[in-house]
């Protein structure tokens, strides 16, 4: 049995940062920092091997490298494996030089979409030994397994032979939905993960995996891949009993790329928790054009207090060109109903896709500050690794920096529209949304006199009081 280190590594400057799949983002105006499902899914199956497990969240409990070096020194593991992303690409790197410099015997394995697509990236520097592509939690028990640690017949690794060639194995399966076991957060400390708005500590609950959908500037599918996978909802729901005894959680995020992409599965979820009277407090992720009334108001009466939905832009031509797939009258419609219905939305934009102008940036903004919604994030547009927009903006070259790039920054030079300008928009649209009347007042409404100061003083922090833009 091996001895194996998990974890979300430090990031750069000591700041939090999420590494989950698809999202892999700096705590913003938000800062909130989501349970790392992966490492307690993976520790899941560790623990059932008999491994020695040691899992830690090292953002999310304000710990930094030095601590990750004194574990290491201290436990000596036969594999330290972590997640990585895009914006902290080259940090997440630079730990398999300090882990090798004080434990050189132990296997280094990184994970994360960044380096499954570009896992030659991660190996040049040495010191890492594995990248682990794709799904990771099945791909890490093999590896785990493996007690003369060597491991050439692994699907879904690369990593380097004896004489220092880039071996890439063959893709390896998706899990079955069925076999997906509850994540172990008793490996962690779950203290520090806390609902942005209620402050209530609160748990990942994870019924699906995988998104049909083509958005060009999505990462879901290198991670979870394209078809829909769903758990059968007797399990997530026992998955949810199981959180509120043992670890005394009853509130959840609903966690999936969309939740409401199947929405037979939706109402199957919601009745069962209905039909068995289980009062439970949940959010989820969505798109605008999976939901209706009659879904949403199920919804509401199973528990979910708050809904999340790409809106993405207020123009119907940036979204179309990057292939979402929705109208912006479809976002006006479902942010609405779910209003109507008291359902708190949050809405997510992109600026800097494709195409945009600074008309269109006006335009989205207009559209956001029209909708009722409770929250609004506004991202720049960033060209990860493995999605479409890469390849546009690789081949255009637009693309301004190769690694440690994120949505709190914007990197591409589009044809009339620079990279500084639309960061300057979307500080701009912060300070706009946040600093109304109406907007402070329903995150009152909501989450009181001391979260709301908290809330207005990040948007403060990352992007000053009121002035033109
Ligand atoms: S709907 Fe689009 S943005 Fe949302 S998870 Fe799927 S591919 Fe990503």
């Amino acid at each position: 049995m091996a001895g194996i280190f998990l974890f979300n590594p430090p990031g750069p400057d000591n700041k939090g940062f999420t590494r989950e799949g698809r999202c892999t983002q700096e705590a913003g105006v938000w800062a909130t920092l989501w349970p790392p499902v992966t490492l307690a899914t993976a520790a899941s199956f560790l623990e059932k091997d008999g491994h020695t497990l040691i899992v830690t969240d090292f953002p999310a409990l304000g710990l930094s490298l030095a601590s990750l070096k004194d574990a290491v020194t201290k436990n000596r593991p036969d594999f330290a494996i972590w997640n990585t992303g895009t914006p902290t690409l080259i940090s997440d790197i630079a730990i398999a030089e300090t882990i090798k410099s004080v434990s050189p015997e132990t296997i280094t394995a990184v994970m994360g979409t960044h380096v499954s697509v570009l896992p030659a990236q991660a190996l040049s520097g040495g010191s890492i030994d594995l990248v682990i592509r794709g799904e990771p939690e099945l791909t890490i028990r093999k590896i785990c397994s493996c007690s003369k640690k060597e491991f050439p017949d692994i699907p879904g690794i690369s990593f380097r032979d004896k004489n220092g060639n880039i071996i890439h194995n063959p893709d390896s399966d998706f899990m079955g939905p069925e076999t997906i076991p509850f994540p172990a957060w008793h490996h962690l400390d779950i203290t520090p993960y806390k609902l942005p708005l209620k402050n209530r500590p609160f748990l990942i609950v994870a019924p699906l995996r995988g998104c049909p959908f083509p958005c060009s500037f999505c990462t879901a599918g290198i991670y979870y891949g394209k078809k829909l996978r769903k758990r059968p909802v007797n399990n997530v729901i026992e998955e949810i009993l199981n959180n509120r005894i043992k670890y005394n959680v009853n509130d959840f995020f609903i966690w999936a790329d969309t939740f409401t992409a199947d929405s037979e599965y939706v109402k199957e979820f919601c009745s069962e928790l209905l039909s068995r009277n289980i009062k439970t407090s949940w959010t989820c992720n969505s798109r605008v054009d999976t939901v209706d009334g009659e879904m949403l108001e199920l919804m509401k009466k199973a528990g979910m207090w708050m809904i999340s939905f790409g809106l993405e832009s207020g123009s119907d031509e940036i979204l179309r060109r990057s292939k979402k797939g929705i109208r912006a009258s479809q976002s006006k419609t479902a942010v609405e109903t779910a209003h109507g219905l008291g359902i708190r939305t949050s809405g997510h934009f992109i600026y800097g896709l494709p195409g945009e102008t600074e008309n269109s940036m006006i335009q989205t903004l207009d559209f956001a500050l029209d909708l009722p919604l409770d929250i609004a994030q506004f991202y720049a547009a960033s060209p990860f690794p493995g999605t479409s927009l890469y390849d546009e903006a690789t081949s255009e070259g637009w693309l301004t920096e190769n690694d440690s790039f994120s949505q709190s920054h914007a990197v591409m030079e589009l044809p009339g529209l620079s990279a500084k300008r639309v960061d300057a928009f979307r500080q701009y649209s912060y300070r706009k949304f946040y600093l109304r009347i109406t907007a402070i007042f329903r995150l009152l409404k909501i989450a009181g006199p001391s979260a709301t100061t908290n809330i207005l003083f990040n948007v403060k922090r990352f992007s000053g009081w009121i002035r033109d833009l």
